[in-house]
């Protein structure tokens, strides 16, 4: 099996993949090493990937971006009506409980939710990482996800990645990526006990992250990490939008913003102008044709932009704060700085992030790639197909989780909650809870401060009902002990439950040494450790308990199981639309090449009667090809009148070939003689 990394970026995924000699980061089908994050429906297929953002521009309506902005979270959710609304022309509508969109595919209205609309566009980038593998199966993956994700969200991913037949490791946080790519390759980390400690910034198209890490030698440890969910390129990119919208209402009388593909226009000028004024202090803008035959054109200074998003750089300390203030780490204990992202290209944010640590800044990792690179590092940890160094991440989740319960009638003074993971809790972990039940109970999990996760997410994970609980032998309260585990994706799990009973054994135990009866040289072999028996109380494992899970986050299995059947269906009406339009231009071609070599190459292997046959039927097909008929049949329609030109044209093409090989076979001949 193939070991593969997936950055999953709001605006373009890279995917690496591993070799013996290292992880290569591939390109897709036209050549990029980044494939557009979008998805677009058409009149008979979709369009995912590359195809989708040329199908854009003329398909606004049914074309869909923000694909792991939109997953795990609702229609009504206020950051997807306010914010993300900014950022999509298709239709957003309620999907089941999942925020979806209803858009045309092959003439009829359809709703897909926002975890099936991921999963379109994971199958697209598993069909070019098998491409590039030959043809390779390809399932074992890692998947980078935001730090900043919940429950809801990582579990919306996990299903998307089902759905698309991808098997999941490790959904990885993007800075943790970058992380461990900076330190698997470093040669020269110290020992534990002086770490290195390194701040990772990731600045994106639609977010912003910051993690302080520790490195010593084989190991990384996240101590701090803070994010501005709405912080990126395509921020920029808007503030440029509005700023040459106004400027052109009053230059050219237009009004920009009214036509959605006026204003796509203008936004991608917008960024191209943004990327140009990265590494100059002027930019021009050029856009032709932007709306009513108007060639649009101005300019930009640095600073006028740095003004339009002056509003956004105000924030950029405060992650940069709340990271550090989390890791407990004062700024010169920093080693340094590694920048990451598109946007972290961007000269005022670079000024400011370098002015607060009031160090410069490293561009040592690539900063489009780093954490593609990193989730596949990442898999070949995890799969047994690469020998890769040995390097433990100790990562961490950022919001505190807390688990409530109802206090027993006959358990006077229990608590009736607990925050079981403390923010900065490390991934994975587990925590075992003990209760004192004489029946089945219920135990629900939150995270226990909702205004730290993002704005309209619920903060119920879930409820947990533990089932087969009797009164113990006694007919007192058993003890239960519960398992909650945060696993490698960052996602709560109660994994078991079950009853322990105090029994008496008989042990050994060791009696406190007498210093005095140690050899003088202190080798403890020689003086064997004194034991004595004595009874103690052990609590033992007397029976497993059943749980019943139920998530906020999440789909049931038999919903996934049936988008998976919804994405298979789809996916092949794709391929048939596309093997479709295949044998058309075949049969197209066929006709053209056929009837000139009539004229030519055929011209002394056909009777002029056999020549008035074939020429009639090539005419006929052209003639039906291009009919309203023809123009849209079925695959095989195409395919029946290629084998019937070619029942005619067989015998042609074999005489003529016969006669183009014999001078060789002669002359092979001779050769031989
Ligand atoms: P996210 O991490 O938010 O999900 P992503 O991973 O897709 O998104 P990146 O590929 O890191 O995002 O960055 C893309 C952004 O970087 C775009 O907004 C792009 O315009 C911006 N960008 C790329 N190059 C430059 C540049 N030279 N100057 C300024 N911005 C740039
Ligand atoms: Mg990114």
């Amino acid at each position: 099996s193939s070991v593969v990394g997936i950055d999953v970026g709001n605006a373009s995924s890279k995917i690496g993949v591993a070799r013996a000699r290292g992880v290569d980061v591939i390109a897709n089908e036209v050549s990029n090493r980044a494939t557009p994050s979008l998805v677009s429906f058409g009149q008979k297929a979709r369009a995912l990937g590359e195809a989708a953002a040329t199908a854009q521009t003329s398909n606004f309506k049914n074309t869909i971006g923000s694909l792991k902005r939109l997953v795990g979270r609702t229609f009504q959710d206020p950051e997807v009506q306010k914010v993300e609304k900014n950022f999509i022309n298709a239709e957003l509508v309620d999907a089941k409980g999942e925020v979806g969109v209803k858009v045309r595919l092959a003439g009829e209205e359809q709703t897909f939710s926002a975890t099936q609309l991921l999963a379109m566009y994971l199958v697209k980038l598993r069909d070019t990482t098998s491409k590039e593998l030959g043809g390779a199966g390809v399932s074992d993956v890692v998947l980078s996800t935001p730090l900043w994700f919940t429950d809801a969200q990582r579990r919306a991913y996990l299903d998307a990645a089902e759905i698309a037949g991808l098997n999941p490791l490790r959904l990885l946080n993007d800075t943790t990526a970058t992380a461990l790519g900076y330190g698997i390759t470093k040669t020269d980390l110290p020992e534990a006990d002086n770490p290195r400690n390194v701040v990772f910034c990731d600045i994106g198209h639609s977010s912003y992250q910051v993690a302080v890490v520790s490195f010593s030698k084989g190991q990384l440890t996240v101590l701090g990490t803070a994010a501005d969910r709405n912080f990126g390129g395509r921020d920029f990119d808007r503030a440029l939008l509005q700023h040459f919208a106004e400027e052109f209402k009053g230059k050219y009388k237009i009004d920009v913003l009214s036509s959605p593909k006026a204003t796509f226009r203008l936004a991608a000028g917008c960024e191209r102008l943004k990327k140009v004024l990265s590494a100059n202090a002027l930019a021009p803008l050029n856009v032709e044709n932007l709306m009513e035959d108007i060639d649009a054109s101005s300019q930009l200074k640095r600073e006028e932009f740095e003004q339009l998003i002056s509003p956004l750089l105000e924030r950029i300390n405060v992650p940069l704060e709340a990271a550090l203030a989390q890791s407990g780490l004062s700024k010169d204990q920093i080693h340094s700085i590694e920048m990451v992202g598109g946007s972290s290209r961007v000269p005022a944010l670079k000024e400011r992030i370098s002015t607060f640590f009031g160090k410069p800044l490293s561009f040592t990792s690539n900063q489009d790639e780093a954490v593609a690179r990193g989730c596949t590092l990442a898999c070949a940890v995890l799969s047994p197909v690469f020998k890769v160094r040995e390097f433990s991440i100790h990562d961490a989740t950022p919001y505190s989780i807390k688990v409530t319960w109802d206090k027993a009638a006959d358990v006077p003074d229990e608590d009736t909650e607990l925050v079981v993971f403390q923010p900065n809790n490390p991934i994975p972990s587990t925590k075992i809870l003990t209760f004192y039940r004489k029946e089945n109970f219920d135990l629900e999990a939150h995270y226990a401060a909702p205004a730290q996760i993002p704005e309209g997410i619920n903060p119920w994970i879930g409820k947990f009902s533990i089932k087969g609980v009797t009164p113990n032998a006694e007919g007192d309260h058993s003890i239960v002990k519960v398992k909650a585990r945060l696993n490698l994706h960052g996602v709560l799990n109660f994994e078991s439950a079950y009853t322990v009973e105090e029994v008496e054994k008989e042990e050994e135990v060791p009696v406190a040494a007498d210093p005095a009866a140690m050899d003088t040289d202190g080798d403890k072999d020689a003086a064997a450790p004194k034991t004595e028996v004595r009874k103690v109380k052990k609590l033992q494992r007397k029976a497993d308990l059943s749980i019943v899970s139920g998530f906020i986050g999440g789909k049931d299995a038999s919903v996934v199981s049936e988008m998976k059947e919804v994405e298979g269906q789809l996916y092949s009406n794709d391929k048939l639309v596309i093997d479709t339009e295949d044998r058309k231009n075949a049969l197209e071609e066929m006709i053209y090449d056929q009837r000139s070599k009539l004229d030519d190459r055929y011209k002394l292997f056909v009777t002029a009667e056999e020549k008035e046959k074939y020429l009639a039927a090539l005419n006929a097909q052209e003639e039906w090809l291009y009919s309203d008929e023809g123009e849209d049949a079925t695959k095989s329609a195409y395919v029946e009148r290629i084998d019937s030109l070619q029942k005619i044209g067989g015998p042609i093409q074999f005489r003529e070939k016969e006669f183009q090989e014999r001078p060789r076979a002669a002359s092979a001949l001779r050769e031989a003689i």
